[in-house]
């Protein structure tokens, strides 16, 4: 499978040194989300995507490779609170630059907790990738902190709001209960083979 492969390839400090080749799909998401955990849960791996992870250090891209020039981009988490305004203000403006401008970019999973999904941040980034006519597919994390009937409330919730946008999909997500893997790997892999 996709993910099951999924390895470390670098990190990059800076969007002028991104890799030249490939294609690449990026996990964005609010600090604290829940992204890193999704990333190992998927790749089945617990310790993959903590490689560089300090948090305050909110520039780091790490890269992943699932073989044949494909890539995982792990961004950066937005709005951590512990991070300056000006310096978050920056950053969330350098992320916008990378979502619109990045050819190499082919799809983006924005990661969101499902108690607290489509914050004005995560909408912002859903706003500038929009122009770029390009897939998002939408994790609602931490489902397992929901009831039965909260989980399906949010999920209907979410998906009304792009019921007029064929581009972006949503589903339900857990790393602790290890659910929805298989929907995440479907539409990624959907989205390298198109
Ligand atoms: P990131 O900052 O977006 O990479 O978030 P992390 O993956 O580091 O997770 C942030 C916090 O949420 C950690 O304490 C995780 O243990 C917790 N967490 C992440 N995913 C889940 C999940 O599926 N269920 C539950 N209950 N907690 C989770």
């Amino acid at each position: 499978s996709l993910f099951r492969g999924l390895t470390f390839l670098t990190t990059v400090n800076d969007l002028r040194s991104l890799p030249q080749e490939g294609l690449e799909v990026a996990f964005a998401g609010r600090s604290n989300a829940g992204k890193s955990s999704a990333i190992n849960t998927l790749a089945d791996h617990t310790r993959l995507a903590f490689v560089s992870k300090t948090p305050g250090r909110t520039q780091h891209i790490n890269y992943f490779d699932f073989g044949n020039e494909r890539r995982l981009v792990d961004l950066p988490g937005y709005g951590y609170a512990e991070v300056p305004a000006s310096v978050r203000a920056h950053w969330e403006k350098l992320l916008g630059q990378y979502l619109v401008s990045r050819a190499n970019l082919i799809g983006l999973v924005l990661i969101m907790d499902s108690r607290r999904p489509l914050t004005e941040l995560d909408r912002r980034m859903l706003d500038w990738f929009r122009t770029t006519g390009k897939p998002v597919h939408c994790l609602l994390t931490k489902s397992d902190k929901l009831s039965r009937q909260e989980q399906t409330k949010i999920l209907r919730a979410v998906e009304k709001e792009f019921e007029d946008d064929s581009l972006i999909t949503v589903q339900l997500f857990s790393s602790l209960k290890k659910q929805g893997m298989e929907i995440t790997e479907q539409i990624v892999g959907g989205w390298f083979s198109a």
